[in-house]
C-alpha cells in the first residue's frame, strides 16, 4: 500500500501505538473521510485497535465523526475526518523582499493570508518584527475562532542549520547566524519549524500539491537559484547539516562560468532566471524582457526562446539526471517560475536524463510542474507544522 508511514524497526509498544496513530492520521489526510472498518483495512489493524486510537483522537480533538448517506448498504454510515476544529497552524514564507502568511485550521482550511513587501536593504531586524506583527494577527484571528495554535512553520531562502536551531546563511538577504527558533519558542510559546524553501516545498507538494501520493520525489525550486528539496519514504532528506539537496551548485561544466558560490560551472550558471533573460537579450537585442515574458513567447511558438529552453532544459537534465541515479525517485516536480516553463523544458530534460542516468533508473520516471506554483513554499510551511502532528516522533 502507499503511503504508509515506515516504523523504526524493534518498535516497543509506546512507539507502535504511536505509529498507528501516525497512521490513521495519515490515511484521514490523504482520502478525506474514511469509516473505521475500512481503515482497520487499509492499516491491516483489528477493529478494537482502530476504535481505541480513534476514540483517543476524537477526545484530543483532532478526528471527528461526521454521517454520510454514502453506505454501500444504503443507510446513514459514519465516517471518520480531521476535525478543523483540532486547531490551527500558521505558516510563514521569508523571501528576498517580501513576508507572507497564512492560517489554517487542521483540516486544513485557509483562514487568513496577507502578504507585505519589505526592502532588500532593510536589516533582518526589521524583517523579523513585521513577520512577529503577521504572526499576532493570525494568532488573535486563530483565538476569536476558538483554534489553539499547533505551531509556526517558517520556510525561508537560506540555509538552515537544524542542530543549532539557526537561520546559518541567508545569500540574498545577507543573513548570518539567526537564531530565530529559539526566539520565536520564547515569544510565542508554541513549536516553531524552520526550514529552508525547497525543503519546505517539497514536503507542500508532498502534503498538498502535485506528489501528493508519492513516498520518493525529487522538488526543484528554480528561479533566480536552483535549489532542490528530496522526499525519502515520506520525509524529507536532510543529510548531515540540514544542507542536502543544493542541486543547483552541482558542477557540469568544471571549464564553465563562475557561479554566485565562486566556483566553475554549477548548474545554476546555465540554468537560472538571470541566465534565460541574458541569453535572449543576447540573442535578440531585446531589452526589458522578462522570464514571464519569455516563457510567454515561448509557449507561443518564438523560435529562439524554445531553442534557448532547450538548451536549459539539457543542463537540468544533467543535474536531473545525476539525482535520479543517487535517489532513484518516482517523480521529479519542477517548481517555481521556471515549473512555468515545464512544456518548453520538458524534451531538453528527457533527452539529457537519459545520456546522464541509467535506463533502469529513468525509465519509469515522471516528470511533472508543481501544482501549486508560487504558494509552494508558503503551504510547505503549513506542511511542516502539521507533518509533527501526524508523525510525532515518526
Ligand atoms: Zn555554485
Amino acid at each position: 500500500m502507499e503511503n504508509r508511514i515506515t516504523p523504526p524497526l524493534g518498535a516497543d509498544q509506546t512507539i507502535a501505538r504511536k505509529y498507528n496513530r501516525a497512521q490513521i492520521l495519515n490515511r484521514l489526510r490523504l482520502q478525506g473521510a474514511v469509516s473505521r472498518a475500512d481503515l482497520a483495512k487499509q492499516i491491516g489493524l483489528t477493529r478494537s485497535t482502530i476504535s481505541r486510537i480513534v476514540d483517543g483522537l476524537i477526545a484530543e480533538k483532532l478526528v471527528h465523526e461526521t454521517t454520510s448517506s454514502q453506505n454501500e448498504r444504503g443507510r446513514p454510515g459514519i465516517l471518520l475526518s480531521l476535525n478543523p476544529k483540532g486547531g490551527s497552524a500558521i505558516g510563514l514564507e521569508i523571501g528576498v523582499n517580501f513576508i507572507s502568511i497564512l492560517l489554517t485550521d487542521f483540516s486544513p482550511t485557509p483562514i487568513w493570508r496577507d502578504r507585505v513587501y519589505l526592502y532588500q536593504e532593510q536589516n533582518w531586524e526589521a524583517y523579523i518584527n513585521k513577520a512577529e506583527q503577521l504572526i499576532n494577527t493570525a494568532r488573535q484571528i486563530a483565538e476569536d475562532k476558538e483554534l489553539p495554535l499547533m505551531g509556526i512553520g517558517v520556510a525561508i531562502w537560506g540555509m538552515i542549520n537544524h542542530t543549532k536551531g539557526l537561520i546559518q546563511f541567508a545569500p540574498n538577504l545577507q543573513w548570518r547566524n539567526i537564531p530565530l527558533e529559539s526566539k520565536w519558542t520564547e515569544l510565542f510559546n508554541v513549536p516553531i519549524y524552520i526550514e529552508n524553501d525547497a525543503n519546505a516545498s517539497a514536503l507542500g507538494e508532498y502534503y498538498f500539491g502535485a506528489a501528493k501520493n508519492v513516498e520518493d520525489f525529487v522538488y526543484l525550486s528554480m528561479d533566480i537559484g536552483i535549489g532542490g528539496g528530496i522526499i525519502s519514504k515520506g520525509r524529507l532528506f536532510r543529510g548531515a547539516s540540514g544542507f542536502a539537496g543544493e542541486i543547483g551548485h552541482m558542477v557540469i561544466d568544471p571549464n564553465g562560468e563562475t557561479c554566485s558560490c565562486g566556483r566553475r560551472g554549477c548548474l545554476e550558471t546555465k540554468a537560472g532566471r538571470r541566465v534565460i533573460v541574458q541569453r535572449y537579450r543576447d540573442l535578440t537585442q531585446e531589452e526589458n524582457m522578462t522570464l514571464e515574458k519569455i516563457i510567454q513567447r515561448g509557449l507561443e511558438g518564438d523560435t529562439v526562446a524554445k531553442m534557448i529552453f532547450s538548451e536549459v532544459g539539457e543542463s537540468l537534465g544533467m543535474g536531473i539526471g545525476t539525482i535520479v541515479n543517487l535517489f532513484n525517485p518516482k517523480c521529479v516536480i519542477l517548481g517555481w517560475s521556471l515549473g512555468q516553463a515545464y512544456e518548453l523544458l520538458l524534451p531538453g530534460i528527457t533527452r539529457s536524463i537519459e545520456k546522464s542516468s541509467l535506463a533502469e533508473l529513468n525509465q519509469n520516471l515522471i516528470i511533472k510542474p508543481s501544482l501549486n506554483g508560487s504558494d509552494d513554499a508558503l503551504l510547505g510551511s503549513i506542511a511542516l507544522v502539521l507533518d509533527e502532528i501526524i508523525r510525532e516522533s515518526f
